[in-house]
């Protein structure tokens, strides 16, 4: 058992949806040849002025509601100034001391197992309206590099959590409920591929029960919210190695090598950066009043939290099932389209769970291009509920109706699989099944209960799946009595 306590603390930049970009009237499109979304404006031509985009400045204040944070009413803009290529000003306008967004929270819901789901609250520390930077291309290149600024002055959400995460399963488990958050809002695709979604980690660890915090790490490159839990993973373990060596940790930038699973120094605190912050003078201070603010508010969609608690209550699903079917919003949109058509909720959820996102990975197939829609599985479900055909049919049902395209109902006719309930045939059957097993009957009368399970099962074999399980049993029992 380890006798430190790991702190972490999350900065993640998120890409907003905006047909253009924070500062000018370019398209945000992405994957455009190089360089051929630009304009004097975000390739910094001197003369050329900013004009802040309204839409982007919408989306803040969205997520922002939706994080509870406070929103200021005073809006500043500021260069934050340093050198580099991908950086056509030199310096990016960003927001210092009066952001968007200031103090929120987020309530994250982690499972612990099949019954147990813990809400922890996660402090926000504010969230800033700044814009991105281009990029550098440097594979394929000889005798230099290459710069494409189709991103630059793209409109970037900085997402500041406090210090409240304990270990790297809490960061996952943060990272997973924001992203939910953002696309329940639909103010950013989130595809971290694209680079619309990135996150840096701030880590310490310090002995447990102690006051002061221990010297923060800072960790760079992760390219997945399973990238930040390696890292944060591997990062741990090597300070606590640190410093159980009687060695120290130093304040400095590290980059996660995700090939060779470990952190590597990128810079110390020496040579940190000064970024010389000063007010942007090309955009001038503004105010956002309440009646503005209050406007956004009323349009906010239904969010995961609530919907999570609606879920439980309204369909009385146990507080795992809620989660998972709330995390994607299209997988809490199917198994509500599915519900509609009166079906059972909790088969409908064990269903979609199971059965159709296993379909769904083995075809590689995404919810949203399903071909068997909530109807057409509610279809399914209801022949179960009114026995027509049993559980383990249905089973096979299911990917008939991925290849044929028919429907659950008219697979079940034309294949035959409707469920025996004939009792004399069934009578018959397990007659059959008893002379054929005088050793299982035998053991069955000696008090061995399982033996029961294995003549329902050569019953359900003779009758090729479609007897009646329940029935049998009956039958069974009432003969071997
Ligand atoms: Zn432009």
């Amino acid at each position: 058992m380890t006798q430190y306590e790991t702190v972490i603390g999350l900065e993640v930049h998120v890409q907003l949806r905006t047909k253009t970009k924070i500062f000018c009237a370019c398209s945000t499109e992405f994957g455009a040849s190089p360089n051929q979304n630009t304009c004097p404006v975000c390739l910094g031509l001197p003369g050329s002025l900013p004009v802040l985009n309204r839409r982007a400045l919408e989306l803040a204040i969205q997520t922002g509601l939706a994080l509870n944070c406070e929103i200021s009413g005073r809006i500043k803009f500021d260069r934050k100034n340093y050198f580099y290529p991908d950086l056509p000003k030199a310096y990016q306008i960003s927001q210092y001391d009066m952001p968007v967004c200031g103090k929120g929270f987020l309530i994250v819901e982690m499972k612990k197992s099949k019954d147990e789901v813990v809400e922890k609250r996660v402090g926000i520390t504010r969230a800033h309206l700044e814009e991105d930077a281009g990029k550098l291309l440097h594979e394929g290149v000889t005798g230099g590099s290459w710069v494409d600024y189709n991103r630059a002055g793209t409109p970037l959400l900085e997402i500041v959590s406090e210090p409240d995460l304990r270990t790297p399963e809490e960061a996952f488990a943060y990272l997973t409920s924001l992203k939910s958050v953002l696309e329940y809002l639909n103010v950013s695709d989130c595809n971290m591929e694209e680079g619309s979604l990135r996150c840096d980690a701030n880590i310490s660890i310090r002995k447990f029960g102690a006051a002061q915090f221990g010297t923060k790490v800072e960790i760079k490159n992760m390219n997945s919210f399973r990238g930040v839990q390696k890292a944060l993973e591997h990062e741990r373990h090597r300070q606590e190695e640190a410093l159980e060596s009687g060695g120290k940790i130093n304040q400095e930038t590290r980059l996660w090598n995700e090939s060779r699973g470990e952190t590597v120094s990128m810079r110390s605190k020496e040579h940190a950066h000064d970024y010389r912050y000063f007010p942007e003078p090309d955009l001038v201070p503004f105010t956002v009043s309440e009646q503005e603010i209050s406007t956004v508010k009323q349009k906010l969609p239904e969010l995961p939290q609530a919907r999570f608690e609606r879920l439980k209550t309204r369909y009385a699903l146990s507080p795992y099932d809620a989660q998972v079917l709330v995390a994607e919003k299209s997988l809490g949109d199917y198994f509500e389209s599915c519900v509609g058509e009166r079906i059972s909720a909790k088969l409908a959820s064990n269903w979609i769970q199971s059965e159709l996102l296993g379909a769904l990975s083995e075809r590689k197939m995404n919810l949203n291009d399903s071909t068997v829609k909530p109807k057409d599985l509610a279809g399914l479900i209801r022949l179960i509920e009114s026995g027509t055909i049993s559980g383990k049919i249905a089973k096979e049902v299911l990917p008939r109706m991925f290849e044929t395209g028919k429907s659950a109902e008219a697979i079940v006719k034309d294949e035959g699989l409707v469920q025996v309930t004939d009792t004399k045939l069934l009578e018959e059957t397990t007659e059959r099944v008893v002379q054929a097993n005088p050793k299982s009957v035998e053991d069955f009368r000696q008090g061995k209960k399982q033996a029961l399970g294995f003549l329902v099962g050569q019953v359900m074999k003779e009758t090729k799946g479609k007897a009646n399980p329940k029935l049998i049993n009956e039958i069974l029992t009432k003969k071997l009595s």
